[in-house]
């Protein structure tokens, strides 16, 4: 059998190991200069003035809603389609996450239903770069300064992908990266908000420490045992042995990134002619940083057991995402159900992920691609064709 092909992964080399070996040894396992030095790399990286790491991209976007300030009462727009992270970090602080559909061919956030969901309670738009394709930001900049809203990009998916030649972490009041495993790079779990802004950064510094004005070593420096809190925080710090193997694997992103835009660029290729999968569109006004590449069958009753087959066949194909209000939670908590978003859900229907990651090789694409036409000649594509409704 052929080997299993996830649909993401790491790349870790004997550097990043030796990298992180290294921090093992000294005297600072967590709380230390690793910290700060990913911080920085990270933030000039994207062309931000701050960067504050914590322990996962949730506790990021959590570190984030709570910058601004978010609370009960308060409303906060989601896209329909994304990970379950992007819209429970609104309800962490007590506020209510408000779902926009998204456009058919790229599956990002619709600006004009974002401005139709605007009411008297929200307080900002998370956008998400789903995939690795930066939302359309100037549209939703607009939007955001003409309701009073403040912008934050879920960049999870786009760490060194640009919009208009502008790098994501500038486009955006705050962004949030995630390092874990699957995605650009990684620090296990791990991730970051960068920033222009001084206060929000400060806030989020706090944050991610119980709440408390100053962190060990600068207790440590000013010779005092003394510390205030003065929000309510959580433990979300990130250790110096993680940070490490960021700085590592940060070096390494420019190539992750180009080779993922390769792969990319085969499969847009050799699926050119395979009529039953139709690919999301790119913007010409972007880099595209591709952590997901996704397809749509024109046949939306075969998803299902295409996902199946591909299984069978070690492909590993995923779905990204059930859209986040059909989940019980949201259904029983906020009374949520179908019919909300109807692009999302049309477009949920037929959409699966193809392995990508930068390992995977040349001829591991020729091989998906082969399965995958395999698989539909065994399922047969157009048989019972759905209409081709919103396929064009
Ligand atoms: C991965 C991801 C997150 C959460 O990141 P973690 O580091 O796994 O907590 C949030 N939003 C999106 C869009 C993601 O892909």
């Amino acid at each position: 059998m052929n080997k299993f092909l996830p649909y993401g992964r790491h790349v870790i080399d004997e550097d990043d190991i030796a990298s992180v070996v290294e921090v093992l040894r000294s005297d600072w396992l967590t709380t230390g200069p690793k910290v700060g030095e990913l911080e920085k790399a990270v933030a000039s990286y994207c062309g931000a003035r701050h960067g504050v790491a914590v322990s996962s991209g949730t506790a990021a976007l959590h570190a984030a809603m709570h910058a601004l300030g978010i609370g009960p009462g308060d409303e906060v727009i989601v896209p329909a389609i994304t990970f379950v992270a992007t819209a429970n970090c609104v309800v962490y602080q007590g506020g209510t996450p408000v779902f926009a559909d998204v456009e058919p061919d790229t599956l990002l956030i619709d600006p004009a239903d974002v401005e139709r969901k605007i009411t008297g309670k929200t307080k900002a738009i998370i956008a998400v770069d789903y995939a690795g394709q930066p939302c359309n930001y100037d549209t939703l900049r607009e939007i955001a300064n003409k309701h009073g809203l403040n912008l934050v990009a879920d960049a999870c998916h786009s760490l060194g992908a640009s919009y208009k030649r502008r790098k994501v972490g500038t486009l955006a009041d705050l962004t949030v990266f995630s390092f874990h495993p699957v995605k650009h790079i990684t620090t296990g779990e791990g991730g970051m908000i960068v920033t222009d802004g001084e206060e929000l950064a400060a806030r989020m510094r706090r944050f991610r420490n119980h709440g408390i004005a100053t962190d060990h070593r600068q207790r440590e420096a000013q010779r005092t045992w003394r510390y205030e809190m003065v929000d309510l925080g959580f433990n979300y710090r990130i250790s110096d042995f993680q940070c490490a193997l960021g700085m590592s694997q940060l070096r390494k992103l420019a190539g992750f990134v180009e080779r993922r835009q390769e792969i990319a660029f085969r499969y847009n290729q050799k699926l050119a002619n395979l009529d039953e999968v139709k690919r999301l569109l790119v913007s010409e006004n972007v880099t595209h940083a591709y952590h997901l590449y996704v397809v749509r069958l024109r046949n939306n009753h075969i998803r299902t057991s295409m996902f199946k087959e591909l299984r069978d066949r070690n492909i590993g194909v995923n779905v990204h995402y059930v859209p986040v209000y059909l989940h019980p939670f949201y259904r029983n908590c906020f009374g949520t159900g179908s019919g909300q978003c109807q692009v999302a859900e049309e477009q949920y229907s037929r959409i699966i992920s193809l392995p990508i990651y930068p390992a995977l090789t040349d001829e591991e694409v020729a091989r998906v691609v082969e399965e995958l036409r395999l698989s539909l000649t065994k399922i047969g594509g157009s048989e019972n064709n759905n209409e081709g409704k919103s396929w064009s």
